[in-house]
């Protein structure tokens, strides 16, 4: 879905074409542009040709129901993939890709494993909501949250992220607003500036995933270049510009980082107002495993006995291939 196709066939029709476009596609979530009866057949054939909004993808769905994974097929040949998770108290969340794999190689990370391939598109980004929105119609739901956390990191593509964005949020786009959309990056100072100026009302995660540099430099080698120094200095400066709360991500993975003492040092570092750390329910790759309940709940109680603000994620969809990468990458 190409919002700036749809711009060139509707460039020289009246307003008001565009309005009925874009109802059709994002409200009434219509599969082809026969169905959009309100437009002329000359402009509804033109823009099956020019501006496709066929969405080729295929499913896995996990035993509970409540964790769907797309694998997308894109016009190049590429695939991406997303996830969308349906939680009790009734969100939908989507958790869209950016990149076609990442340069940024996680040890972690199922897409690092894969190399990177290119950067995607606004339009290609949007189609991964279109799809679990089309999806959801069928049961009469809607996507409530849209997470930038699956393939790719967003600050490395951000002009399509932020067009992105600002589709999600249109009101003829999805709709959907700001605090329901959350960009998760390994901490790039200059793209946490950036939301900052452009979109201060989106939710920013960071990659933590460790207490200090030594030992997150070997989960993450772009912790080399962001520091946690540099890392935690662009946080303070995205606070004080947007007094929004940031979530700190910790993947918890067993016997690499969810040590008592490692969670004491965590806490030395990152206990500040508005700071929330979100220990992650770690979904395997290789041979790093998850930590176990027991470890991760002693884990959190000595962060919050010294004072941090913590929460912990038990990961959706394990046996769906959940994280991301695991998918496109077999
Ligand atoms: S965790 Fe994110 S930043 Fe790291 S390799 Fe995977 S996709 Fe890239």
């Amino acid at each position: 879905m190409d919002i700036s196709l749809l711009e060139e066939v509707l460039a020289n029709k009246p307003g008001y074409r565009m309005k009925q476009a874009k109802k059709a596609v994002f409200s009434d979530l219509v599969e082809s542009w026969q169905e959009v009866t309100v437009l002329p057949a000359e402009l509804r054939n033109e823009l099956e040709e020019k501006c496709p909004i066929r969405i080729n993808g295929e499913t896995v769905v996990s035993k509970d129901g409540n964790t769907v994974k797309a694998l997308i097929f894109l016009e190049d040949g590429s695939r991406v993939e997303s996830v969308l998770m349906r939680h009790k108290d009734g969100r939908n969340t989507v958790c869209v890709s950016c990149q076609i794999g990442c340069p940024l190689g996680c040890l972690f990370c199922a897409t690092g494993k894969m190399g990177f391939k290119r950067n995607l598109k606004a339009g290609e980004i949007i189609s991964q909501v279109l799809f679990f929105a089309r999806l959801l119609k069928k049961s009469g739901d809607k996507v409530s949250n849209v997470v930038f956390m699956g393939m790719g990191e967003p600050f490395l593509n951000y002009p399509a992220v932020l067009e992105a964005i600002r589709i999600i949020k249109d009101k003829e786009g999805f709709n959907i607003g700001s605090r329901k959309i959350s960009v998760s990056t390994v901490g790039i100072p200059e793209g946490i500036a950036k939301l900052a100026e452009d979109e201060p009302q989106v939710n920013l995660a960071v990659s933590l995933h460790a207490p200090n540099d030594e030992l997150r430099i070997k989960l993450m080698p772009a912790g080399k270049q962001y520091t946690i120094e540099k890392v935690l200095t662009a946080v303070d400066d995205y606070i004080k510009k947007t007094n929004r709360r940031v979530m700190f991500e910790y993947l918890m993975i067993d016997g690499l980082n969810d040590s008592d003492a490692q969670a004491v040092e965590l806490a030395g570092i990152i206990k500040k107002p508005l700071y929330l750390v979100n220990l992650i329910s770690y979904n395997p790759v290789e041979n790093l495993k998850p930590s176990s309940s027991v470890r991760m709940n002693k884990f959190k109680d000595i962060l919050e006995k010294k004072g941090v603000a913590v929460t912990i994620r038990h990961r959706f969809g394990r046996e769906v291939k959940g994280a991301c990468g695991q998918l496109a990458g077999k």
